[in-house]
């Protein structure tokens, strides 16, 4: 869950990965009233991908990875928020895909309804997941592996995804561009996001490319010098 202040485009840039190499897919869009970012990460060459967060606009997700030629093979969540996990079950279900999740966000998945109260729309459908995503799991593509970093504080099943290889980091809304996630939502914990950020993320290297859930992207760099939640330590 996250309110946005400002024009939650700026994803621009990130439209392919260029230069990681030639086969694979990288697409980040804002889905959604509350303009999650939902990414498909895919290989060309083997023809599957994954998808991130995919929150809402299911039937655009789904015609997209048709359109790519790309059989699904995980749905990751990186925290239960509605906006991120509201329509991995339609998704699942339109692929059979399995849904990855941290089991410390169950009781957030549980109250679906609760939270679609939050944001004035109906509640989506949700199951449980399939698997959980537990820290230092390897989840992701054969060609393109992410390490699971357990990031809690925004809820206590935050998860951050970590594809070494391509120097990005898949933040949920644990880490924003000059900003962190908001705690004031049940099962967060402001002192634990902190300390989430400044103990795991902030151990990556600099040029780390930061993916958040909302807004635009960041590097670990740039939130290691400039972010104003970060400095008081
Ligand atoms: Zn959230």
């Amino acid at each position: 869950m996250w309110i946005p202040t400002l024009e939650s485009k700026a994803t621009q840039g990130w439209g392919t990965q260029a230069g990681y190499n030639d086969t694979m897919i990288f697409e980040t869009f804002p889905v959604g009233p509350l303009q999650c970012n939902c990414t498909i990460l895919g290989d060309e060459q083997a023809a599957e991908a994954i998808v991130i967060d995919p929150g809402d606009e299911i039937a655009r997700i789904h015609r997209r990875l048709t359109e790519l030629g790309l059989k699904l093979k995980q749905i990751l969540i990186t925290h239960a928020h509605i906006d991120h996990v509201g329509g991995a079950l339609k998704l699942k279900r339109l692929t059979g895909a399995p849904i990855l999740l941290n089991e410390n966000d169950l009781p957030l998945l549980k109250m679906m309804d609760e939270q679609a109260g939050w944001v004035g729309i109906a509640t989506p459908e949700t199951a449980p997941p399939d698997a959980g995503l537990t820290d230092g799991q390897r989840v992701g593509l054969e060609a393109y592996p992410a390490q699971v970093i357990h990031t809690p504080g925004h809820t206590q099943g935050s998860v951050c995804l970590h594809f070494a290889p391509m120097k990005l980091l898949i933040a949920g809304d644990t880490l924003f561009a000059g900003s962190i996630g908001r705690t004031d939502l049940p099962g967060g914990d402001s002192e634990q996001i902190i300390d989430s950020i400044q103990s795991r993320l902030l151990a990556l290297p600099d040029e780390t490319k930061v993916l958040p859930g909302h807004g635009p992207g960041t590097t670990i760099g740039s939130e290691r010098r400039g972010n104003p939640y970060l400095r008081t330590r």
